[in-house]
C-alpha cells in the first residue's frame, strides 16, 4: 500500500472519531484523490486533517470541515446542489458522488478553468461550473434543494435564501471577521419559513463581491 493510501485510511478513522458517521460521506471522501486538488509542493500533506493554500490566495478546507459541512447538508442522489466557491474543486468533487448534479460558482476564472480540467481528468461528469458572483446565486438553475457556500459572508446572502427550495437546506460560514465565524444551517420549511442554526466556529476565506480581476 502506498503512503497516500495509508494516510487516507488514518484520515477517515480520524473523521469518524470527530463525529462524521454518515458512511456515504466518508466513502465519498475516500473516493476523491485530494492530492490532485492541491499544489505539488503540498502533495505529501494531502491526507493531513488541515487546510492548505491553493492559487490566488485561497484555501482548500480542512477535510473535517468538508466532511462536516457535507454531512450537515444531507445530500441525496436525487437532488441538485449549488456550491458557491469552487476553489480547487475538491468540495464539488466530494458532492458529485452524493447528489444528482453540482452547480458550482467561482469568481476567479483561473481557478474555475483548473477545476474543470481536474473534473475531466477524474472523469466526473455531473459538475457544472460557471464564472460568477456567488452573492447573486445561479438564477437560471434556481431553485436548489441544497446550497453550500465555502467562503464566509458577513451576513447570510438574501439572494441565496431566495434561491433555496421550500424544504431546502443551506450550509455556510457566516461572520464579520475570521476570528468570529460560524457554520450556519439555514432551513426553509414547506411553507417557506426560514430557520437559522449556528453549528460550529470556523475560519474561512471571505466571500467577496463581484468577479476577480486577474492579470
Ligand atoms: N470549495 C473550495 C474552497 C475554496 S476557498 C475547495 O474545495 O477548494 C473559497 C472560494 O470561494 C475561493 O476560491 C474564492 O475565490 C471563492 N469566492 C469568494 N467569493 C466568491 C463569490 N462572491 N462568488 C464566487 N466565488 C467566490
Amino acid at each position: 500500500m502506498n503512503e497516500n493510501a495509508a494516510q487516507k485510511i488514518r484520515l477517515i478513522m480520524e473523521l469518524r472519531r470527530q463525529g462524521i458517521n454518515d458512511t456515504d460521506v466518508l466513502s465519498a471522501i475516500e473516493r476523491v484523490p485530494r492530492e490532485e486538488f492541491i499544489p505539488k509542493t503540498f502533495r505529501d500533506r494531502a491526507y493531513e486533517n488541515i487546510a492548505l493554500p491553493i492559487a490566488n490566495g485561497q484555501t482548500i478546507s480542512q477535510p473535517f470541515v468538508v466532511a462536516y459541512m457535507t454531512q450537515m447538508l444531507t445530500p441525496d442522489p436525487r437532488r441538485k446542489v449549488l456550491e458557491v466557491g469552487t476553489g480547487s474543486g475538491y468540495q464539488a468533487a466530494v458532492l458529485s458522488h452524493l447528489c444528482r448534479r453540482v452547480y458550482s460558482l467561482e469568481r476567479f476564472r483561473s481557478l474555475q478553468i483548473e477545476a474543470v480540467r481536474l473534473f475531466e481528468k477524474l472523469k466526473i461528469g455531473n459538475i457544472t461550473t460557471k464564472l460568477g458572483d456567488g452573492y447573486k446565486g445561479w438564477k437560471e438553475q434556481a431553485p436548489f434543494e441544497r446550497i453550500i457556500v465555502t467562503a464566509a459572508a458577513e451576513e447570510i446572502p438574501g439572494t441565496l435564501v431566495d434561491q433555496l427550495n421550500d424544504g431546502g437546506i443551506m450550509i455556510l460560514p457566516v461572520g464579520p471577521e475570521p476570528s468570529d465565524q460560524s457554520i450556519v444551517r439555514v432551513m426553509k420549511d414547506d411553507m417557506g419559513n426560514v430557520q437559522e442554526d449556528e453549528l460550529m466556529p470556523v475560519r474561512f476565506v471571505p466571500l467577496v463581491q463581484g468577479l476577480a480581476v486577474e492579470t
